[in-house]
């Protein structure tokens, strides 16, 4: 995610740390470098202009240059004004819900920009929220997109509403409205058709359902890979048909950056969600700041404990912290931490949350390593996985030659437990007296 753009901001930030002090030459220099950067990254080049002369014209300010660490300064003002144009007020992103349920959401974008996958994801989404959902297959032209909702719709266990027989969007939006009142559904989600060109008959039959249904929210899907493309579709659909916000798809395939930089300035309305992969968990609410700060590869830490507090079961830390207290952790909590970091997607996406690791372009932790690990767990024992202590070296190859790995990397594995163990151990000594680890930790 932002990879390019990330080396090419860094890049100047990195020139102006060598300088002692700055002067106003080389503030016009840094400036255009990241100007260029930005139009590298295939930003609007209406946005660059007003970036680059807010910049400008706060960093030649009076404090910048008097100031000791001028570079930390300048990279503050280029971080602020990112979170000004990825929309600034975090707040106007939320969805707000219809004190009259149901909530009725509208998603509307080109043929492959992600929306059905989307509408699954928003529905998991307010689930999470304790929200019933219902899903709604709109697009009457592709039988597929009808399948592919209702295979999403049994995955999710959400309700999905369809009708193959009639051939009326409006009417099946109508129907679907009413069902959802009968059945006291929260929110509605209607996944409606695409074409792979903004159209004039598809124009109108997205109008008439809005007409016909007035829509809390008219949610614009914009697959990020596209860049320009996507933020000129995004203008047009807002002029004809008038969008209350954004979702960013394939913002895990977008190293450059330029619809998400784009998209809200010159359409005027927030960015709400961004897609970050093709699973129903890659899904993220929106914040600028956030976002800016992992653009300027900075990391997002609020994110990743956000993330944490989802995966760790209740109870399963307080659980972890008496077992170290008593007995020391063995293969089975091992195997347990991976399936939390599992389910908190691949070890890659969690290091780039990082501070100072998203900048490193290819990360060498694969996924794969996980899986060996695993492997070599579950060939295992039970009473193996609960002391290594009696790991000899004939079990160590038996269970090499089960999980097909090495009796080496059993070994490393063997180690690591220990080495974990002496931490948690030193950790405990220094914690001593307190009886409950903080959940966070
Ligand atoms: P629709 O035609 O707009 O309904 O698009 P689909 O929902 O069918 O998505 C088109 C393709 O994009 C599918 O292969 C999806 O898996 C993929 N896709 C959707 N969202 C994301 C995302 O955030 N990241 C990635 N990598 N792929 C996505």
């Amino acid at each position: 995610m932002f990879a390019t753009l990330n080396e090419k901001l860094n890049a100047v930030f990195r020139k102006i740390k060598g300088q002692a002090r700055l002067t106003e030459d080389n503030i016009r220099d840094a400036v255009k470098q990241v100007r260029l950067a930005l139009l590298e990254a295939d930003v609007n080049y209406k946005v660059v202009k007003k970036f680059v002369s807010a910049v400008q014209e706060k960093a030649l300010g009076e404090e910048v240059l008097k100031s000791l660490t001028p570079d930390q300064i300048f990279i503050k003002i280029v971080h602020d004004e990112i979170v000004e144009i990825l929309g600034g007020d975090e707040s106007e992103a939320k969805i707000k819900l219809n004190p009259i349920p149901p909530t009725k959401i509208m998603l509307v974008g080109l043929q492959g920009s992600g929306k059905t996958t989307t509408a699954g994801k928003l529905a998991r989404f307010f689930q999470k929220n304790k929200k019933d959902v219902l899903l709604v297959a709109d697009d009457i032209y592709r039988p597929a997109a009808i399948d592919q909702l209702e295979v999403l719709g049994k995955q999710l266990k959400v309700d999905v509403f369809a009708d193959r027989e009639k051939n009326d969007a409006v009417t099946i939006a109508n129907d679907a409205v009413k069902y959802a009142k009968s059945a006291a559904k929260d929110v509605v989600i209607i996944d409606t058709a695409g074409r792979l060109h903004i159209d004039e008959n598809l124009m109108n039959e997205l109008i008439n359902i809005k007409n016909s249904i007035q829509p809390d929210e008219i949610l614009f899907v914009a697959d990020a890979m596209t860049g320009q493309d996507a933020v000129n579709v995004a203008k047009t659909f807002n002029e004809m048909l008038g969008i209350t916000g954004v979702i960013l798809t394939k913002l895990d395939g977008d190293a450059r950056g330029g619809a998400a930089l784009s998209i809200r300035e010159v359409t005027g309305k927030p960015i709400k969600f961004v897609g970050t992969g093709e699973k129903l968990d890659a899904f993220e609410q929106f914040y600028p700041d956030r976002m800016a700060s992992r653009i300027l590869g900075m990391g997002d830490i609020v994110t990743l404990v956000e993330m944490a507090q989802d995966a760790i079961e209740e109870g399963e830390a307080e659980r972890l912290a008496d077992k170290i207290q008593k007995k020391g952790l063995d293969f089975n909590d091992m195997l347990q931490q991976m399936k939390m970091i599992k389910r908190m997607g691949s070890f890659e996406s969690i290091l780039k949350l990082l501070p100072g690791f998203s900048g490193m372009g290819q990360i060498n932790v694969d996924d794969s390593q996980l899986k060996r690990i695993e492997a070599i767990i579950n060939s295992m024992t039970p009473q193996e996985r609960t002391n290594y202590k009696i790991l000899n070296a004939s079990r160590k190859r038996r269970i090499a030659r089960g999980s097909g790995t090495s009796v080496a990397e059993v070994n490393r594995l063997v180690q690591q437990l220990q080495q974990m163990n002496k931490m948690m151990k030193r950790f405990k000594k220094q914690f001593a007296g307190k009886n409950k680890l903080d959940k966070n930790m």
